[in-house]
């Protein structure tokens, strides 16, 4: 007899980016879909990730994270935020945000228990909340501004209704949570005692002199929340997946205990990486950001002169556009035929949607590349009329 697998395998595919990435090889299309710079990691990060190898941290890292690690991720947030948690006890290093976001949801939700997410959403949430038994509840970032409707936020909570998980700065729509959002929700989670994971991995791209404000700033939340984050977006280091959660050191007790029995440990010489980009002055966070909204300001005008409707995002590094004025094909078919008829990938956001027909009017592109990809892709862009 064959072996068959797990039931909870099923309907799971094959996540949106790999398939993307993948045809866009296949192609030899411009890859602006999955989220990842096409330029290098800062050499002083390179260097400190070297260094740790060639001076021995090569075995199994403390589980909770390397000490230099997690004292440089207490300095980063009192630095920025103001917040001071205890590198000890409040503090845990993970294999990049995804496993954080994924001990988290285990080591918070029962079986039955529901999590507030926003549509659309970064595609880990909902699998993750369903292998820990939780029930994703979507509320739509209705467009053009991909803001929610209070009245329907207030309608998804219950007494059923555990965490939510709060993206600032969002993937894939850009918005930023103001901090009047930001208190709304707050209302509601200290109204039904619910936990607010809140994934800031873009906490550093934020343009126009708008600022991040984290969930974990307000009083009332603070003990509620945890925050999580990466080294990948902030140090153009995506394949390095450090990350990390900061929360109650009652909260960190359950992750850790999850965490534990995932990976144990991440990857030693990487941790000492991050402590080195974490420790960074200013200037290298201002100039990352700035050197960002200069890409998405030029991706954004070669988008709005093709026809493709774009919404400038106030974060993240992603442009969504609005395809109805250049074509009534879904999305997941004009990517499809983006790549292969004009050489440049961009991400359709259905899987993002509990109600895919809403993201099947929108693509989203992503700016993190060189100027010269983000100029070949315009050259090609400058074609689109001639394929449809
Ligand atoms: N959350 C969001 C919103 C993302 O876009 C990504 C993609 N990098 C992640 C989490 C995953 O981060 P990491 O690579 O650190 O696991
Ligand atoms: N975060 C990246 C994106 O949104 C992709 C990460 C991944 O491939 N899982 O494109």
């Amino acid at each position: 007899m064959k072996p068959t697998f797990a039931s909870r395998t099923q309907g799971m595919g094959t996540s949106i980016f790999s398939e993307i990435s993948m045809l866009a090889r296949k192609h030899d299309a411009v890859n602006l879909g999955q989220g990842f710079p096409d330029y290098d990691t800062p050499d002083f990060m390179k260097q400190s990730a070297i260094e740790a190898i060639v001076q021995g941290k090569n075995q199994y890292a403390i589980g909770s994270g390397e000490r230099i690690l997690r004292h440089a991720i207490a300095r980063h947030s009192e630095h920025w935020y103001g917040l001071s948690f205890d590198p000890d006890d409040e503090i845990t290093v993970t294999s990049g945000a995804t496993e954080a976001l994924f001990c988290s949801l285990l080591a918070i939700i029962n079986p039955g228990d529901e999590v507030i997410v926003f549509q659309p959403y970064y595609d880990s949430y909902c699998p993750a909340i369903r292998m820990a038994g939780g029930i994703p509840i979507a509320v739509t970032l209705h467009a053009p501004y991909f803001s929610f409707n209070p009245m329907e936020l207030a309608q998804a909570f219950s007494p059923k209704t555990k965490a939510i998980i709060i993206n600032t700065p969002h993937n894939p729509t850009g918005t930023v949570f103001s901090l009047q959002e930001l208190q709304f929700i707050a209302e509601l989670c200290n109204e039904y005692h619910t936990i607010a994971i809140c994934d800031e991995v873009y906490e550093h791209c934020v343009y126009d002199g708008i600022t991040h404000v984290p969930m974990q700033k307000l009083a009332s939340m603070t003990d509620k929340t945890v925050r999580i984050s990466s080294m990948g977006k902030t140090f153009t280091a995506t394949g390095w997946k450090i990350g990390w959660a900061i929360g109650s050191a009652e909260f960190q007790k359950a992750l850790r205990s999850i965490h534990q029995f995932v990976v144990f440990a991440s990857a030693t010489p990487f941790q000492y990486a991050a402590a080195a980009g974490l420790s960074a002055d200013d200037t290298l966070y201002r100039e990352f950001a700035l050197d960002l909204q200069k890409k998405r300001d030029y991706l954004f005008s070669v988008l709005e002169q093709y026809g493709l409707q774009p919404q400038k995002p106030a974060g993240s590094y992603f442009i969504l556009c609005d395809i109805s004025g250049v074509t009534t094909l879904p999305s997941t078919m004009f990517a499809k035929k983006l790549i292969t008829e004009l050489g440049v990938a961009a991400i359709p956001p259905e899987t993002f949607y509990h109600t895919p027909e809403i993201g099947n009017r929108l693509l989203r592109f992503c700016f993190c590349k060189q100027d010269d990809t983000l100029h070949k892709a315009a050259e090609r862009l400058s074609q689109l009329s001639t394929i449809l």
